[in-house]
């Protein structure tokens, strides 16, 4: 397998409009999304905009039927409105008389989990983590056919059917430098996905201190936020995520969420690490308005 093709072309505004349009749910999920690449700062917590208490479903930029055939429309249903919905019920309840945490983002709270009391730590690794990881999944994989994107005028913000992105070169390169090349890193990643034993995920991750890439695996919910990694690419590889499709046959859930990666989240993702400085969801927000303008201005 190649790289895909990196080079953006261009859409039409009713097209932009339909994907991204319209939406102030789509800007929510953009919102959240970004905040995975980052714990904020204590002074981001609380901001308007971001995820809090009560934590909810973060809208899909999808239908469920749009991973098909790699993932199946049943699966998908099941595991968004099911199993993510219950990691976020649970967190709210454990959450609910713990006022002091109620403004904390999801990614704040697993990366600061060590000052969490401690009777609430192992409710919130489970469910906070639950909740975060799925929601980045679902950011980090899209309809395989997806429309191409299009590129800012400012060259930088990237608008394809999932929404923001950005250009997956530098990842792309990263990933050659690290695991030698593409198909080496899928290889990689693959044997890993394979071998977690149970109930976990394998992730891309890259060092919050340092930005280098790992592929790295955790049982459970666990989030790589909880190490200090910052995700850039997950796959769940827990029964419920493929059973009904795939039954006992991962190595095939392996290979078909390849067809299904959104490398520009990816790659969006990336663009937030180091050694670029860090960026949080304050900055994030920011780029969110500039995407709005930029909407307004072509309708
Ligand atoms: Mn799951």
């Amino acid at each position: 397998m190649g790289r895909m093709n990196t080079e953006p072309t261009q859409i039409t505004r009713r097209d932009a409009l339909k994907t991204l349009g319209a939406s102030a749910a789509l800007l929510g999920l953009n919102l959240f999304a970004s905040k995975l690449s980052a714990a904020p700062s204590s002074a981001d917590v609380g901001k308007p905009g971001v995820d809090v208490y009560p934590f909810a479903l973060p809208p899909l930029g999808y239908a469920f039927n749009a991973l098909e055939p790699h993932i199946d429309a049943r699966t998908m249903e099941i595991h968004y409105t099911k199993h993510h919905q219950a990691y976020i019920d649970n967190a709210n309840k454990a959450l609910a008389s713990r006022r002091a945490l109620q403004n904390m983002a999801p990614e704040y709270l697993l990366a600061k989990l060590d000052t969490v009391p401690e009777p609430l730590r192992t409710t919130l690794r489970n469910n906070v983590g639950g909740h975060a990881n799925h929601a980045f999944f679902w950011e980090i994989i899209a309809p395989a056919k997806s429309p191409a994107p299009a590129r800012s005028e400012e060259g930088e913000l990237v608008v394809n059917d999932s929404g923001m992105g950005k250009d997956p070169k530098p990842l792309f390169d990263a990933i050659d430098e690290t695991f030698g090349s593409l198909d080496a890193f899928k290889k990689q990643f693959g044997d890993a996905a394979a071998k977690v034993f149970g109930s976990g995920w394998t992730w891309l991750v890259a060092s919050r201190a340092t930005g280098k890439l790992a592929i790295t695996t955790s049982g459970n919910q666990d989030s790589p936020l909880l190490t200090n990694d910052i995700p850039l690419l997950g796959l769940d590889v827990w029964e419920h995520a493929y059973y009904l499709k795939y039954q006992n046959r991962r190595a095939d859930y392996i290979a078909a969420f390849w067809e299904i990666v959104n490398w520009r989240r990816c790659g969006m993702f990336y663009s937030r690490t180091p050694g670029a400085p860090f960026l949080g969801v304050s900055h994030f927000a920011q780029e969110e308005a500039k995407m709005t303008k930029m909407i307004k201005s072509r309708s």
